[in-house]
């Protein structure tokens, strides 16, 4: 197929246009502006109440949302971040879930104004990764580095279609490493990629795709169009804004939606998000799994990175992830590598449940198959945290967070509505305190330095401590899995 016949059978617009309402998607912009308008000097007894309703695990309105947006008094400010904090306890407990991103490919067909990997940067060496090739990625990161979730990158090309995206996963889930004490694999593989129809969704799913993840980078028309070429597949707003829409219809329910921050005005795109989470709810029964919130970093002949008015300071960076804690209770919220270990830790308390760690996001670049590439001009864009998983993982463990490499959930059929049912009573949380100690044990014996391992070993015995308080009657099954891990027995979990 020539590429120009690709192109144009990738967009089926019957699969969106039946969601539209004469013509018109969800995201009204003017309507949103003047909600947002209307909230711009919220009264400090209604934003506590607005954040009472929050702390019992329920979404918030737009309206309320735009009201949190425009609190001015630091001190209640204080008071979200630390109900932010008490609502990710009560959902997630102490857990903290790491993944790496894995690129597969650099190729790309689109032109976005922001990304490295847009067809226009020429500067830019072209390659898409052999399964050989991925084969030595995933002997580093689950049989070195010790990782069990990855997000895998692909841009969009007839060299990295669905063939190639189904036969990578397929090599990735294949590959198992002898490692310390048992076996180093990949037991969840999720995917950010371009905007897919039912017919491939379908293939992923069944290719054993774990999470999908898509971010609309802006919901405001006026800028996405500006951004995103119109000659382009991703120049087509409403193809992208549904592809949450036909994952589920293919029956995937796990679906991660997000902005990429710095395109437009954050309160704006905020409350576009909870636009979004609030139409999934409507026409499945559950909002999204994950939110993403990347900022944009600087990347090679991307012009937008400079002329963007909108880059958000690390104060504004702050208050969005506050208020998408408060008014997405139930979701799964991920702060990524391009922020540096600094802001990492301090954003981490707010209701962080998700990060990368030890990130490389050159093509072939764990296995370094390539010698140039972890350099700036040959990568989508410049991380901020390149610590090892060990570091990262240790930094944790000293704040009292536990990592989990759980992905159990997934694999028991614990995903989409009914996770979201056992999130938001608390009760999945009882899963995964359980299944988080015995991955954490594995991963301190089968990867840790010494002096993670040394500061792990405390952190996991106070979690057994609190299994025994809290879980009294899952106790004895608990301790009996957790011999056997120590033992060198691998994957047992809840
Ligand atoms: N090509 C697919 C797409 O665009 O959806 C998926 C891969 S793309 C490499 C993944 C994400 O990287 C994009 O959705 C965008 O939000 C993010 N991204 C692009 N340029 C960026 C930059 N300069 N800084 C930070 N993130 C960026
Ligand atoms: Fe391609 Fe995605 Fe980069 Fe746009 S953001 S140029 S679609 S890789």
């Amino acid at each position: 197929m020539t590429t120009q016949n690709w192109l144009q059978q990738r967009i089926k617009r019957e699969q969106f246009e039946k969601y539209l309402q004469d013509g018109k998607d969800f995201i009204n912009d003017a309507d949103i502006e003047q909600t947002l308008a209307a909230h711009r000097s919220p009264d400090p007894a209604r934003v506590r109440e607005i954040i009472e309703k929050a702390k019992t695990i329920t979404r918030l309105d737009p309206a309320e949302t735009a009201m949190l947006l425009h609190v001015e008094d630091p001190e209640l400010w204080r008071e979200m971040e630390v109900a932010g904090g008490e609502i990710k306890r009560k959902v997630y407990d102490n857990r903290i879930v790491t993944f790496a991103p894995l690129y597969l490919s650099t190729v790309c067909v689109n032109n976005c104004a922001y990304c490295g990997f847009r067809s226009h940067n020429h500067d830019m060496t072209r390659r898409v990764l052999t399964q050989e090739e991925i084969r030595k990625e995933i002997e580093v990161l689950a049989g070195k580095i010790g990782h069990k979730r990855l997000i895998v990158v692909f841009g969009e090309h007839p060299d990295s279609d669905i063939d190639y995206m189904v036969e990578s996963l397929k090599t990735i889930y294949s590959v198992e490493v002898k490692v310390k004490r048992g076996i180093g694999a990949i037991r969840r593989a999720n995917v950010n990629a371009a905007p897919l129809s039912v017919e491939d969704l379908t293939r992923l799913k069944d290719a054993g795709l774990g999470t999908y993840q898509v971010f609309q980078e802006t919901y405001h028309h006026e800028t996405y169009r500006k951004l995103h070429p119109q000659n382009t597949i991703k120049g087509d707003y409403q193809w992208r804004l549904y592809c949450m829409h036909r994952a589920y219809e293919a029956g995937i329910d796990d679906v991660g939606i997000g902005v990429l921050f710095g395109l437009y005005d954050w309160r704006f795109e905020v409350m576009a998000l909870l636009h979004h989470a609030i139409e999934l709810e409507k026409w499945f029964g559950v909002g999204p799994h994950t939110v993403s919130f990347p900022r944009m970093e600087p990347a090679e002949n991307a012009p937008y990175v400079r002329e963007t008015p909108y880059h958000v300071s690390d104060a504004d960076f702050r208050k969005l992830i506050t208020v998408l804690r408060l008014s997405i209770p139930y979701t799964g919220m991920i702060l990524t590598a391009r922020e540096n270990a600094q802001m990492r830790r301090s954003l981490l308390p707010i209701g962080i449940t998700q990060t990368d760690a030890s990130s490389k996001i050159g093509i072939g670049a764990y296995s370094q198959l390539a010698d140039e590439s972890q350099h700036g001009d040959q990568q989508q864009f410049i991380l901020g945290d390149t610590r090892s998983l060990d570091a990262v993982i240790r930094e944790f463990a000293e704040m009292g967070y536990i990592t989990s490499f759980c992905t159990a959930g997934y694999r028991c059929g614990r995903t989409g509505e009914q996770i979201m049912e056992l999130l938001k009573c608390g009760k999945e949380g009882h899963f995964c305190k359980l299944n988080a100690a015995l991955t954490f044990r594995e991963w301190l014996d089968d990867f840790a330095s010494e002096e993670t391992k040394q500061i792990g070993e405390r952190l996991i015995e106070k979690e057994i401590q609190e299994i025994e308080e809290k879980l009294p009657e899952a106790h004895p099954y608990f301790m009996d899995y957790y011999k056997k891990t120590l033992e060198g027995v691998r994957d047992l979990y809840f």
